[in-house]
């Protein structure tokens, strides 16, 4: 490991936008192009956003943790609620599948494409921990 940070925060949606600038912040140690951080901050604002919707149900007062680690290998980054979970991982990483009729399902598809590798750790009442890897 060469630098890891990590943070807690509560699950107000004004944190997105908190949450998408420190971890860009901290990733810039890296050489990483602009068009890459812009992809970071999508990203972890997908991640983090789907924390507080649907993980604590727009619940204020839960906490959402993200810890950034930076490898020989590459930038890890992940973001960790302790919400409802998911039962289907499958079925929610699709593209357009979402259990919100209002939204586009394509959250995922953010972190898919930005990710080299992209792991979600979810089961119903156990929280939700997504990683990625670039
Ligand atoms: P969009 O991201 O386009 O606004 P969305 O959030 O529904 O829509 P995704 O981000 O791709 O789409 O997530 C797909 C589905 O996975 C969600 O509708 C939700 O049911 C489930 N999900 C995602 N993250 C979590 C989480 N942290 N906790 C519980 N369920 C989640
Ligand atoms: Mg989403």
């Amino acid at each position: 490991i060469i630098n890891r940070c990590s943070m807690e925060f509560k699950s107000i949606p004004d944190n997105v936008g908190f949450a998408r600038v420190a971890v860009a912040a901290f990733a810039s140690q890296l050489d990483c192009t602009l068009p890459e951080l812009e992809e970071i901050k999508v990203a972890v604002s997908e991640a983090v956003g789907n924390a507080i919707i649907h993980g604590y149900r727009n619940k204020p007062d839960k906490t959402i943790k993200i810890t950034v680690t930076i490898y020989k290998e590459g930038l890890e980054i992940k973001v960790q609620d302790d919400g409802i979970g998911i039962a289907d991982i499958d079925l929610a990483m699709q593209p357009a599948y979402s259990t919100d009729p209002e939204r586009m399902g394509l959250g995922f598809v953010f972190m898919q494409s930005f990710s080299d590798r992209l792991q979600v750790d979810s089961a119903p009442g156990e929280g939700t921990t997504v990683t990625m890897f670039k």
